[in-house]
C-alpha cells in the first residue's frame, strides 16, 4: 500500500502541492486529472523524489520517508520502489533498447549484469520489442521508445509505476500501442498513478479518479462518479474544458 500524508511543495515560494494526502491500495489504478500547472507532475516526481518535497510522508510497503529527513538511503529505497516512465520517454541516445533497460537495473538495482541482461530480454518481449532490443532510440518510432520506457520501468519490479502523461508527446497514430500496453501492465495487479490527458483511457483504466487544482485533491472518487456526477464546480469546468 502507498500513503501519502501532509505532501507539501513550493517552488520559490509559491506553493505547487498544499498538503496532499492519499492512499493507494496494492493492485489499485489511479488516475490524476487536472488543469494545467496544477501540481500533478510535481506530485509524481515527488513521490521518488525527482523533487524534493519540503515536507510530509511518503510511504511504499514497508518503507515510510519523512520528507523534512529524507536520508540519501531513503531516498535510494524509495527509487527502487517507484518506476517512472515519463512523457518523452527519457532514453540514452547512445544505448540501445537493451541497454538502456539493463542500465536501469544495473544503476538503481544494483543487479549483476548478466541478470539484467536476461531480465531486459525478457522484457522487451513481453512489451513486443524483442527484435528491437538492440536498437537505438532514434531508430524507433515514438511509440516503441515509449514502450521501452515502460519496459524499463517494469523491469525494476517496483511496487507502484508512476506514469507521468505518458502518451502525450506522441504522434496519435503511436498512442494506441503505448495504452494497449499500460493495459496489460494493468492486468498483472500493478499498483499504478497515472496522470492523462486521455479521459476515455482513464474512464476504462481507473479504479478512482484524483482531480487536483491549484494544488490540492479537490474530489476523488470512481470513474462513474467523477464523469457522470462530478460534484465540485471546478471539476465540472475542467471536465466541459476537456470533455
Ligand atoms: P501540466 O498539466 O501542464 O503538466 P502539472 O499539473 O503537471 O501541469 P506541474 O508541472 O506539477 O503541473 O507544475 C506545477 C507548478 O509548479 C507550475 O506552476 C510550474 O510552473 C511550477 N513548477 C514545476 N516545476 C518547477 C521547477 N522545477 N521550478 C520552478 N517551478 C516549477
Ligand atoms: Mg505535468
Amino acid at each position: 500500500m502507498i500513503s501519502i500524508r501532509g505532501l507539501t511543495k513550493s517552488f520559490r515560494g509559491a506553493p505547487v502541492l498544499r498538503s496532499i494526502d492519499l492512499d493507494i491500495q496494492d493492485g489499485e489504478k489511479v488516475v490524476v486529472i487536472g488543469p494545467s500547472g496544477t501540481g500533478k507532475s510535481t506530485l509524481l516526481r515527488s513521490l521518488n523524489f525527482l523533487d524534493v518535497p519540503d515536507a510530509g510522508q511518503i510511504t511504499v510497503g514497508d518503507l515510510t520517508v519523512d520528507a523534512a529527513r529524507a536520508s540519501k538511503s531513503d531516498i535510494l529505497a524509495l527509487r527502487r520502489r517507484t518506476g517512472f516512465v515519463f512523457q518523452n520517454y527519457a532514453l540514452f541516445a547512445n544505448k540501445t533498447a537493451k541497454e538502456n533497460i539493463i542500465e536501469a537495473l544495473v544503476t538503481v538495482q544494483k543487479r549483476p549484469r548478466a541478470e539484467a541482461e536476461e531480465r531486459a530480454l525478457s522484457v522487451l518481449t513481453e512489451t513486443g520489442l524483442a527484435e528491437k532490443a538492440d536498437s537505438y532510440p532514434a531508430a524507433l518510432s515514438g511509440g516503441q521508445q515509449q514502450r521501452v520506457g515502460i519496459g524499463r520501468a517494469m523491469a525494476l519490479g517496483a511496487e507502484v509505476l508512476l506514469f507521468d502523461e505518458p502518451t502525450s508527446a506522441l504522434d496519435p497514430e503511436w498512442v494506441g500501442e503505448v495504452l494497449d500496453l499500460m493495459r496489460r501492465v494493468a492486468e498483472k495487479s500493478q499498483t499504478m498513478i497515472i496522470v492523462t490527458h486521455e479521459m476515455q483511457f482513464a474512464r476504462e483504466i481507473a479504479d478512482r479518479i484524483v482531480f487536483m487544482d491549484g494544488g490540492k485533491i479537490v474530489e476523488a472518487g470512481p470513474p462513474k462518479q467523477i464523469f457522470d456526477a462530478p460534484r465540485d464546480d471546478r471539476l465540472r469546468r475542467f471536465l466541459k474544458r476537456v470533455g
